[in-house]
């Protein structure tokens, strides 16, 4: 057991050496859970149709709803696999504080593990981030500390150098660093990627991710590379991002408004040779396919799962009938209720096609 959970799995290497694979979903079978946690992860695969039908798609398009984690988001998964396996090599001991430098959703996840299990959690989150996502943490009884997006991703004032600080100065803290941590590929390649095979009987053709840590495209696509040689893999990328290949798709110095996924380094999470192709995705594009999924499919999404679906509509494009191409959907409409579900936000920064305040009524104006 010691093995299994060593997390010694060096990124790059074969799955097949990986220790996890030995790793074993818990299986709850009593009707009343013991706690929240234990509904992290078997998430739905659901099939999309206004949306491809529109863009004229033959394949079969399903969506991995990860808004339906406790937490709304996919990185519920991840946030539970690194306490946990940081409890088990004794790392984190009762009492300990949890530091983090997240972009919300790992935020969000580790203050509800934290909550349930009693420990301190410190979240260090760009300005940029909605103040949906830090109200939910705070609700959790986690503290936060914003810090300026502007900033290279290695300066003292960015979230990496502040989160590093505060680790240093506070006694018993443990910095769980999803971009270095072996458990975030880990939980998507024993759960999430797992889950899409065993959903689809083994029948994938494609599937598309975004890339933030880049845990879920190493953890997903070294799963279904094993169980589906054939399938492909797409990363879909903010235009603004670097994490693209060639580079030379990637449009430096363009800020990036989607919130989650799109970096301007490249995360020891993510192995990039394990992505067969990459599609850049402008956000004015990217959020207005996620409110055309939140309207068109009903899909209470978050503005990552624009910029997947939109990659999803010209990757799959040449896709035949029969095959079939999963889309992943991060995370939940609730952390962006105060940015690109507001017609006033996307009007202010020339993204608005179509204004959604016109059902907004008063009965007495
Ligand atoms: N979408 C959203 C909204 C996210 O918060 C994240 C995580 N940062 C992702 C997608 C990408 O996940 P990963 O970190 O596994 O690449």
């Amino acid at each position: 057991p010691d093995k299994i959970h060593s997390c010694t799995w060096a990124l790059g290497a074969d799955p097949s050496t990986s220790p996890h694979a030995k790793w074993e979903k818990p299986v709850y079978q009593e009707k009343i859970l013991p706690n929240i946690l234990t509904t992290i992860g078997n998430t739905p695969l659901v099939r999309l149709n206004k949306i491809p039908k529109a863009y004229g798609l033959k394949c079969e398009v399903v969506a991995k709803i990860e808004f339906l984690n406790p937490g709304g988001s996919i990185k519920d998964r991840i946030a539970l696999r690194m306490v946990e396996d940081a409890e088990r090599q004794g790392i984190l001991k009762p009492g300990g504080v949890i530091i983090e430098a997240t972009s919300g959703n790992t935020g969000v996840g580790l203050a509800m593990v934290a909550a349930v299990k009693g420990y301190k959690c410190i979240m260090v989150i760009q300005d940029k981030i909605s103040m949906d996502k830090i109200r939910t943490i705070i609700a959790f009884g986690a503290e936060v500390v914003r810090v300026p997006t502007m900033v290279s991703f290695d300066s003292a004032e960015g979230i990496m150098g502040v989160s590093q600080r505060l680790h240093k100065l506070i006694p018993n803290s443990l910095l769980i660093n999803q971009f270095m941590n072996p458990s975030n590929p880990l939980a998507h390649y024993d759960t999430t990627g797992q889950e899409i095979v065993d959903g689809c009987d083994g029948k994938v053709d494609m599937v598309v991710m975004g890339t933030g840590t880049g845990g879920t495209a190493t953890g997903v696509s070294r799963k279904i590379k094993e169980l589906c040689p054939n399938a492909k893999i797409i990363g879909a990328d903010p235009l603004g991002s670097v994490m693209a290949l060639p580079s030379s798709l990637n449009k430096i110095g363009v800020p990036v408004t989607v919130e989650g996924i799109g970096y301007v380094f490249i995360p020891t999470a993510l192995d990039r040779s394990l992505i067969d192709e990459w599609i850049k995705v402008d956000d004015k594009d990217s959020l207005n396919m996620a409110r055309r999924l939140i309207r068109e499919e009903g899909l209470a999404c978050g503005g990552s799962s624009g910029v997947l679906m939109a990659a999803a509509m010209k990757a799959a494009a040449h896709l035949k009938e029969g095959q079939r191409c999963v889309v992943l959907i991060p995370d939940t409409i609730r952390n962006y209720l105060t940015n690109f579900t507001n017609d006033s936000w996307m009007e202010a920064r020339g993204y608005i096609e179509s204004p959604l305040t016109k059902n907004l009524w008063w009965s007495s104006k």
